[in-house]
């Protein structure tokens, strides 16, 4: 088959690899869109360290089963599926908890960090372990399925913030991941929604997708502007969906006291802290990883017309073109939006 490999870093190669073989749990998916993540691009140039080369990326994916291994109950080939990034045993003391997204040993598909390596689905063929499959509703298309993963990445921070109606919320980072928090905030009654970020075009998809408000993070007075936009407190969550020092920062000092900072973002291994201020203000600050069972309800809002995935696809191209689209996302050149790899 065809597979975009992640050579060395900085370094895609188009080429030949040999077929995947299934486990007897396993199917194999013939790959019919997979969406490039920010975290792909970090991976790309070497400065996560989580995509050790050489390496077939992606998770973000969808496709046809091709063929079952021989353990496989419940699916067959030419069923339409998508299927959750992280891979997760069943048997597990977090799984039985209800958080295999926290499961020993979980791996993520076309990930390497030094302990696995798992090749994801920038290629035409994947085997997929059928725990993790999830059938797509007739209406909804490929492309719009390989959006299902980071939906379902902010529907999670939404579910961990534990949101009430009427929450004024705070979106600190308008790219892919935080422009879905703004439009699932909207489906979950925030009654106002500010988003910040440094570059004016993703400010602007952000108000387009539902943000009321937007703030360039140059500006000098945040929260001040937050307060005067919320009764002269600050918000009551804030989403922090970049993981760097200052945008932290920026999400810790947005919330009015008793409020809650859910960070998604993970860019920096650790950070100065404003310890002070969060601990005198009784602020709760909530990590949230990946997904924990979100698929299916980010696939019911697709299907039933609630949730616009489409209008952040910046661009459907095909796989053998990935290189030059791995190249313009690293120089910043592509979006804001989704680039979309077809095999
Ligand atoms: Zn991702």
């Amino acid at each position: 088959m065809k597979a975009l490999v992640l050579e060395k870093y900085k370094h895609l190669v188009y080429k030949d690899v040999p077929d995947p073989d299934p486990d007897p749990d396993e199917v194999i998916v013939r790959v019919k869109a997979c969406g490039i993540c920010g975290s792909d691009i970090h991976g790309y140039d070497g400065s996560s360290g989580r995509r050790i080369p050489p390496l077939i990326m992606g998770h973000e994916a969808s496709g046809v089963i091709a063929k079952t291994g021989s353990g496989v109950k419940g699916w067959k080939a030419g069923d339409r599926v998508t299927f959750d990034s992280t891979v997760y045993r069943m048997d597990d003391w977090f799984t039985l908890h209800g958080l295999y997204n926290l499961s020993d040993n979980r791996e993520v598909m076309g990930v390497s960090p030094g302990t696995y390596r798992r090749n994801g689905a920038f290629a035409e063929y994947i085997a997929i372990p059928q725990h993790i499959l999830y059938k797509l509703p007739e209406n909804v298309n490929f492309n719009q399925a390989a959006m299902v993963e980071p939906v379902a990445v902010a529907l999670h921070a939404i579910k961990i913030s534990g949101i009430h109606s009427g929450d004024t919320c705070v979106v600190v980072g308008a790219g892919v991941i935080g422009t879905f928090i703004i439009k699932l905030l909207r489906l979950s009654g925030a009654s106002c929604i500010i988003a910040i970020d440094v570059n004016d075009n993703k400010l602007l998809n952000a108000e387009k997708a539902g943000a009321d408000f937007t703030i360039l993070s140059s500006y000098d007075s945040i929260p001040e502007k937050i307060k005067s936009l919320n009764s002269g407190r600050g918000a009551d969550i804030a989403f922090e969906a970049m993981g760097l020092p200052e945008s932290v920062k920026t999400a810790i000092y947005a919330v009015r006291r008793g409020g809650k900072v859910v960070l998604i973002g993970n860019l920096t291994p650790v950070i100065d802290f404003p310890l002070q201020a969060v601990v005198t203000g009784e602020i709760k600050v909530l990590g949230s990883c990946a997904i924990c069972g979100e698929y299916e309800a980010v696939l019911n809002f697709i299907k039933m017309g609630k949730l616009n995935v489409d209008d952040q696809i910046f661009k459907i191209a095909p796989l053998s073109d990935g290189g030059e689209w791995f190249e313009r996302l690293y120089k910043k050149e592509a979006g804001p939006g989704k680039v979309i790899l077809v095999p």
